[in-house]
């Protein structure tokens, strides 16, 4: 059964005032895949570039044991982890020079998860292995190693994170994981948060599309199809916080009012909690740098840089600024932003016209501006017809990936009014945040949200929802995130043929009318089933 994605293959749409051609709906994370010998090798997107900035987050130290994050692994590989040997029959997946060497059989690390996560776990191995078998016949197969995080390790180990779990994940280099209770009463803030510190994954990774006969609140969900890439560390991830009525809260509030804002009528008042937001040149060129890269990768046409700009001009429009120079320093001949794309089609619209009648078309009111301003958009105009006029004009702009950026409120509208305008949004942590759980609800909701958090040489895949205590071992929980990462995973790895199985018998299924208690008290007709049930049904849907 193929997928259809009535918006997305070969759709015309008007966009801005132009016309372009969708291409068809990509996969869920389009890498590419070379093989070398036996095994795949592919090189994760950031990597294949030259860094333009030094990469100070590649010296991280990981907590657990000294070593360097990002080294080549073939040196340091321990037997046991968590008193548990490496499964014999597999191999590790190995990274060394920026590339990814997969074998045949490689040992890929789980954590199950608390609460809905043990039973979706083992729903969900069930059809990874199914799907992998029927695909490659026995030639490939995943050797899962368990690593304990969260409830299950603090049972077993008194720790919530143990360090032979970091580890297991850093030096094994691609895991998948379930949700985890965030520990009440101290210890570590949140254990997600702490593995994508530990590891430095910059990039969270959340696809966004339809499944048909899924139950979706809009009417045109299959319109959606995105991918939104969060940047991970940074902004509210960074957690610097201070509590109200702490010393250190006093001590800033302090330095701030009567330092940084001396004689100025803004304060901060005293009775404030103040958290900082730091948002990096280093870490928002990586992450757009990633996104677009990915978005040629894919054959998707549009990133769209998402803030929240017009409020906060030095962290979230120094975002927007920063995104802008990546497309124009990094991928000049292969990116458009959208101000250049006006200027380059009121030049095809006609020749003759003057830079200032150009400006004043691309800046409505332009003429009531001060002539400093004027100025610096006439300036702007001739820079682009001098620079890219001969390689962008005469409509070749229209092949290229088109850069613009959204308000984070707007986008909340955008993606609801006009979906099929947007392909990959490029995003600070908290808008990407709200925007992912946002744009799922449109197609489904969180029991069918993947995501994947990428770093350099690292990846760790799991559900965007939460461990969904009350359903804990009921045998109820829709297993789809985790199913869904689990796709995003095998096309990570190259194994395209069985994460496309997957999901053909996940869409099967559903439009088969046999769903979790999710979706079926909201399709009429349908049938619930289990989490177990649900997957045994994929697998016969294989
Ligand atoms: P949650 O676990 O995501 O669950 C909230 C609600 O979302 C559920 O009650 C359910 O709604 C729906 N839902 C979640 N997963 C579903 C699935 N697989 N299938 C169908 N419906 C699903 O959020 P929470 O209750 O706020 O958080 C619980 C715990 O999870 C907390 O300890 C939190 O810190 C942790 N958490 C972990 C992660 C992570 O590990 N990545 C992420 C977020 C939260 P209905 O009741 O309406 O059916």
């Amino acid at each position: 059964m193929s997928l259809s994605h009535p918006g997305g293959p070969g759709q015309n749409c008007t966009r801005f005032h132009r016309t372009f051609t969708l291409p068809a709906a990509a996969s869920l994370s389009a890498l590419p895949v070379q093989t070398r010998g036996a095994a795949r090798v592919f090189r994760p997107l950031s990597a294949r570039r030259p860094r333009a900035i030094a990469t100070p987050n590649s010296q991280v130290v990981a907590s657990c044991s000294g070593t360097t994050l990002g080294r080549d692994n073939k040196k340091s590989m321990q037997n046991t982890y968590n008193g548990l040997e490496l499964p014999k029959d597999g191999q590790p997946i190995q990274y060394s020079n920026g590339q990814f060497e997969v074998p045949d059989h490689p040992i890929i690390p789980f954590i199950e998860g608390d609460g809905t996560g043990r039973d979706i776990w083992k729903a969900s191995r069930r059809v990874f292995d199914a799907a992998v078998e029927k695909a490659y016949g026995g030639r490939r197969a995943i050797q899962w190693f368990e690593i304990f995080a969260g409830e299950k390790a603090f049972r077993q180990f008194g720790t919530w994170l143990p360090d032979d779990s970091v580890a297991a994940a850093r030096d094994l280099r691609v895991s998948i994981k379930g949700p985890l209770t965030t520990p009440v009463g101290g210890g570590i803030r949140s254990l997600n948060v702490a593995l994508r510190q530990i590891l430095d994954l910059y990039a969270c990774v959340r696809p966004v599309k339809y499944y048909q006969g899924v139950p979706s609140p809009v009417k045109h969900p299959e319109q959606l199809d995105i991918v939104i890439f969060r940047e991970n560390t940074e902004d509210v991830y960074a957690g610097i916080e201070f509590k109200e009525g702490s010393a250190d809260a006093a001590r800033l509030i302090d330095f701030i009012n009567n330092e940084l804002l001396q004689g100025a009528k803004k304060k901060v008042r005293a009775d404030s909690g103040v958290g900082i937001k730091p948002i990096s040149i280093f870490a928002t060129k990586r992450l757009v740098r990633y996104a677009i890269r990915a978005a040629l990768e894919a054959g998707r046409k549009t990133v769209t840089l998402v803030h929240k700009g017009n409020i906060q001009k030095f962290t979230e429009g120094a975002f927007r600024e920063w995104g802008y120079e990546v497309a124009r320093e990094e991928f000049r001949d292969q990116t458009v932003t959208e101000r250049e794309s006006w200027i380059l089609g009121n030049v095809e619209a006609n020749p003759d016209i003057t830079v200032e009648a150009n400006a004043a078309l691309i800046e409505p009111g332009l003429e009531m501006a001060s002539q400093t301003y004027r100025d610096g958009v006439y300036a702007e105009v001739k820079a682009v017809l001098d620079s890219i006029g001969q390689s962008h004009g005469k409509g070749a702009w229209k092949t290229k990936v088109l850069i613009n950026d959204r308000i984070a409120d707007s986008i909340f509208q955008q993606i609801i009014l006009r979906p099929a305008d947007y392909s990959v949004l490029a995003t600070t942590n908290l808008n990407g945040d709200y925007i992912s759980d946002a744009a799922a609800a449109q197609v489904g909701g969180l029991g069918i949200a993947p995501g994947a958090n990428i770093g350099d040489g690292f990846a760790v895949f799991e559900a965007t929802h939460g461990t969904a205590p009350k359903y804990a071992d009921k045998d109820m929980i829709n297993p789809g995130s985790v199913i869904l990462s689990g796709v995003m995973l095998l096309e990570f790895i190259g194994w395209k043929e069985a994460a496309r199985l997957i999901e053909h018998s996940l869409e099967k299924t559903i439009l088969q009318k046999f769903v979790t208690y999710d979706f079926e008290r909201q399709t009429a007709g349908a049938t619930k089933v289990g989490t177990s049930e649900f997957a045994t049904r994929i697998i016969g849907n294989l």
